[in-house]
């Protein structure tokens, strides 16, 4: 039986379907049986790694020509947390005042029905057309994320697959559709420090060596100057000390041991490593050669990064105006994304739905913004490949 392909069916089934990560739950197989009867050639690999749950994951291809555009995204969810505090159980997909309610309605299953809408509406209006469209699609977005795009994309090298531009489907926009696309993307760094002293009785400190006020120093020379004033398409970067702990219950005791824990979002000026460095060189300053402190720093892949506004850009842009007359923000901020591994292959953009909702009770999304959305992927596909022949 043919499938239905408008935005709003699609989305209905995939948020039906219950895949809290790590589960499948049967999304994975339902966009495969869509793209499949449109003519895609479909791939489920799965990938696995000790210590964490195998993953199911989609890579789908129509056409072998060039160029080659990918829409980029995941079908797995948060859980939906007490399901009794919903109005409609997250994972019917029913519709209320022209809204549409389920966990992944924003986040991303719903973004995940308009690139898919979009495509085939392409595809079946545009007969011979020479370049190619793809869907790189993981179960494994919202856990860990090992079992997901990074090994997607390995795979997806190995078989000899180039693309040129991607599109990734999170929600992007603030407040309404159209507010913003992301470009880039600040990094991510977390490090820790540990200050020792020597425990005693505070009555007799000369006996004892109390690590307070050594890590106070510390954290003040990390704090002292910006690490940066921003860049053309960033704020600056920043560093927050999220915790400092002790763990002393005693009034009358000097500790011997104070941890502090930082976590620093970073911009196109900086590595991790370049990074590093700096916060050693401060560490080091600060301490002189009275505090005695070991600094550690977690590793990480969230490196920065950014898609100059160009042609590709402009696309997107153009489309987002024309369907909803607004002229989206190009924007750097929030937190990482899978965007972050796509760009070592091509250049990437993202753009979605309103996240207002997402990870909440009533995660939710208009229908007319179903409708939009895809009016707008659609526009892209139209402008990106007639600017290509
Ligand atoms: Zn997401």
């Amino acid at each position: 039986m043919p499938h239905e392909t408008s935005p709003l069916s699609l989305a209905q089934s995939l948020l039906r379907c219950p895949s809290v990560t790590p589960e499948e739950g049967g999304a994975l197989a339902f966009i495969e049986g869509v793209l499949k009867q449109a003519g895609f050639e479909v791939h489920r690999p799965v990938f696995s790694e000790p210590g964490t749950p195998d993953v199911e994951n989609l890579y789908a291809r129509y056409g072998s020509g060039e160029p080659y555009l990918l829409f980029a995204g995941h079908t797995d969810v948060v859980p939906p947390g007490d399901a009794s505090r919903w109005t409609h159980d997250p994972f019917s997909g029913e519709i209320h005042g022209g809204e549409l309610y389920g966990r992944g309605a924003v986040d991303m299953k719903g973004g995940v029905a308009c690139m898919m809408a979009a495509a085939l509406d392409f595809i079946r209006n545009t007969p011979g057309f020479k370049g190619s469209i793809g869907f790189l699609i993981t179960g494994d977005e919202e856990g860990p994320a090992v079992n997901g795009t990074v090994k997607l994309l390995e795979w997806a090298k190995g078989r000899g697959e180039r693309f040129d531009h991607c599109i990734l489907g999170e929600p992007t926009n603030p407040n309404q559709l159209g507010d913003m696309i992301k470009i880039g993307r600040r990094g991510s760094l977390t490090g820790r420090i540990v200050v020792e002293g020597k425990q005693g009785h505070v009555a007799y400190p000369h006996l004892a060596d109390n690590p307070i006020p050594g890590m106070m120093r510390l954290l003040s020379g990390l704090l002292s100057e910006p690490l940066d004033h921003g860049t053309e398409h960033f704020d600056a970067s920043n560093l927050e000390v999220t915790t400092v702990d002790v763990g002393n219950l005693a009034s009358n005791v000097i500790p011997a041991e104070v941890r502090a824990t930082f976590n620093i979002r970073f911009n196109d000026l900086w590595t991790p490593q370049s990074l590093e460095e700096e916060i050693e060189s401060r560490l080091r300053e600060a301490a002189g050669n009275t505090v005695r402190y070991r600094l550690t720093m977690d590793p990480t892949n969230a490196v920065a990064f950014l898609t100059p506004p160009n042609a590709f850009v402009g696309f997107i842009a153009d489309a987002i105006k024309a369907e909803t007359g607004f002229q989206p923000k190009l924007s750097t901020t929030g937190g990482t994304s899978d965007a972050r591994f796509i760009v070592k292959d091509c250049p990437v953009v993202e753009f979605g739905l309103v996240g207002q909702t997402m990870h909440q009770i009533d995660e939710r999304v208009p229908v007319a913004d179903l409708d939009r959305l895809t009016g707008i992927y659609r526009k892209v596909l139209d402008a990106y490949f007639a600017a290509a022949s």
